[in-house]
């Protein structure tokens, strides 16, 4: 489905990614993990298209987008839900999740969609016409994620959707991910800090250091590998 080879992406003079590749195919949950630093988001944003790779191909689902700007990977069901949430406070829940649907001229499926998303996830109920600002934290997630759902994604690019949350609340938002995948099918490019929470919901994960994928392995194998522990379990 996703097939990024050996991308080098740069802030200016500073190289960030360093022939980085990854895949991702139908119906998996995928996993990144590693320190912060480590260019985790930038490989997001590369995938997204808010970065541009100076080089290397990124495959997505027959098409190379390595190229394109982030309104036509959105179009190709590329949606990325980013870090720290990046809702507009003013406006109500309803009008946040409409803006993930900008793209889509379907006007009758967007109403559809909302209204599942509405009966899906009761917390947006009960928050409906209320500015996203006065939601907290753990609501605000459920926004921003249901927000790029609304945007029909067939490959869903989540960067550290438990940051700030609560155990509780951090454990919650996995699960919706995880029961995304299981009855809806959709696949997912996952980014966290939390390696064990991420690791236990993935399929398959990497992890990268320096810009690099080191390791590569099925959830359960990263979740048992020594250096893993070490470094990003908390295990001596
Ligand atoms: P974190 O978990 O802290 O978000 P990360 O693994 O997502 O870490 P990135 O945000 O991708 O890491 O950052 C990778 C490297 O790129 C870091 O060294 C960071 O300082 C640098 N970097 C990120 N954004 C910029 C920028 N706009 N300009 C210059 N350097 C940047």
């Amino acid at each position: 489905m996703l097939k990024v080879r050996s991308i080098h992406t740069y802030y200016g003079a500073v190289h960030v990614l360093k022939a980085a590749s990854i895949h991702v195919g139908p119906g998996e949950v995928v996993a990144v993990i590693g320190a912060n630093g480590a260019g985790k988001t930038t490989l997001l944003k590369s995938i997204a298209g808010t970065l541009f790779p100076a080089s290397g191909r990124i495959d997505f689902e027959g098409t190379e987008v390595a190229g394109l700007f982030p309104e036509h990977r959105l179009g190709l069901g590329l949606a990325l839900c980013p870090e720290g949430r990046r809702l507009f406070g003013g406006l109500s829940v309803e009008k946040n999740l409409l803006l993930g649907a900008f793209h889509r001229k379907d006007k009758d499926g967007v109403r559809r969609d909302l209204q599942a998303l509405r009966e899906r996830f009761p917390i947006l109920d009960s928050f409906w016409n209320r500015p996203a600002r006065n939601l907290s934290g753990g609501e605000q997630q459920m926004v921003a994620l249901a927000r790029a759902l609304m945007s029909r994604p067939r490959l869903l690019l989540l960067d550290e959707p438990s940051l700030g949350l609560s155990p509780l609340l951090a454990k919650d938002i996995l699960k919706t991910i995880r029961d995304l995948n299981r009855e809806d099918g959709l696949s997912v490019l996952l980014v966290e800090q939390n390696a064990r929470a991420a690791l236990r919901i993935a399929h398959r994960g990497y992890v990268l250091e320096t810009g690099r994928v080191i390791l590569e392995g099925s959830g359960s194998e990263l979740l048992a590998h020594e250096e893993v522990q070490r470094a990003y379990l908390g295990k001596a």
